[in-house]
């Protein structure tokens, strides 16, 4: 059994991933830190359950009780200071927080190296989105004209998405050519976002959870490869499998796809 405890426990995802650590027979839940929540049983966020810790509003919670995978999905203010504690106490970390940019990425796979914890720092839990970029990134090489529209419920606070900004980097190193049309505006944001030349364009409202297109532009032709998380369940498997392969992968390891036995 992996010892788990999760961060940012009392949030949508935590919850969510609590439940499924709980419920999963290989995973052991032992921590929950939230701290708007602690002192509360964790039953109060999870539902009925044999488990009868409290939530903590401490970091130490997750040494005390001997946690060996920590789980973040925090806020993009909190997570590196996470990070650091769960390395500093050789806890393997799981993150799924959003918000992170290539400098914090860069200093948590310098804090990973030659580390008794190993990090996988995931932009998108949900393997139809990791496949939508693979495809996406794919096609660059081909068709490289093309723009992304990443859709997400009202109260994300990140725009545009991880998961827009990793697809536009790795869209912008698979063409061959800059095929970025010219970005004239009448009304300043008309053409949405520049990520490594790639316009993202962000939609946030009620009733949506998360979803991507990916629209490339051809000769008399368009393709359009669109994900959809209709539900925060989808993150769930995604975040399972890396809580059980992170302890097998030393250092840090961007994204799913290894985990999901694909190639770079
Ligand atoms: P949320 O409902 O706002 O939950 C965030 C939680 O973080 C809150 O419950 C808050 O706790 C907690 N928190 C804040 N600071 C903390 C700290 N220092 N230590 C421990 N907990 C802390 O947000 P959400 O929808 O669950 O999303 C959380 C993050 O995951 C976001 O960055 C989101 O973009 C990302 N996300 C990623 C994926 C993926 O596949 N990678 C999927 C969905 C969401 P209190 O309530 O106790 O203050």
């Amino acid at each position: 059994m992996i010892r788990v405890g999760v961060l940012g426990a009392a949030g949508r995802m935590g919850r969510m991933v609590c439940r499924a650590v709980a419920d999963d027979p290989e995973l052991s839940l032992v921590a929950a830190v939230s701290p708007s929540s602690a002192g509360r049983p964790i039953a109060d966020l999870i539902g009925p359950t044999d488990l009868d810790f409290t939530v903590s509003d401490d970091l130490n919670a997750l040494a005390t009780a001997a946690v060996e995978v920590g789980v973040d999905f925090t806020t993009s203010q909190a997570v590196m200071a996470n990070v650091h504690t769960l390395i500093e106490h050789g806890i393997h970390a799981v993150v799924g927080t959003t918000g992170m940019g290539p400098k914090d990425l860069a200093e948590i796979e310098r804090l990973a190296s030659g580390a008794n914890s190993n990090v996988i720092v995931a932009p998108n839990f949900a393997i139809g989105a990791v496949l939508m970029q693979r495809f996406a990134t794919e096609a660059a090489r081909v068709l490289p004209a093309a723009e992304i529209i990443e859709l997400h419920h009202e109260d994300k606070p990140d725009a545009p998405s991880g998961t827009a900004r990793a697809t536009a980097e790795r869209m912008a190193k698979a063409r061959v050519t800059d095929s970025t049309a010219p970005s004239s505006e009448t009304i300043e944001g008309a053409r949405g976002a520049d990520v490594s030349g790639i316009r993202v364009h962000a939609v946030r409202l009620p009733g949506l959870v998360a979803h991507q297109e990916v629209i490339f532009g051809g000769t008399g032709e368009v393709l359009s490869i669109r994900h959809d998380s209709l539900d925060r369940v989808s993150f769930v498997p995604g975040v399972l499998l890396a809580i059980k392969a992170v302890a097998d992968r030393p250092g840090f390891t961007l994204g799913l796809e290894p985990i999901l036995g694909l190639d770079a």
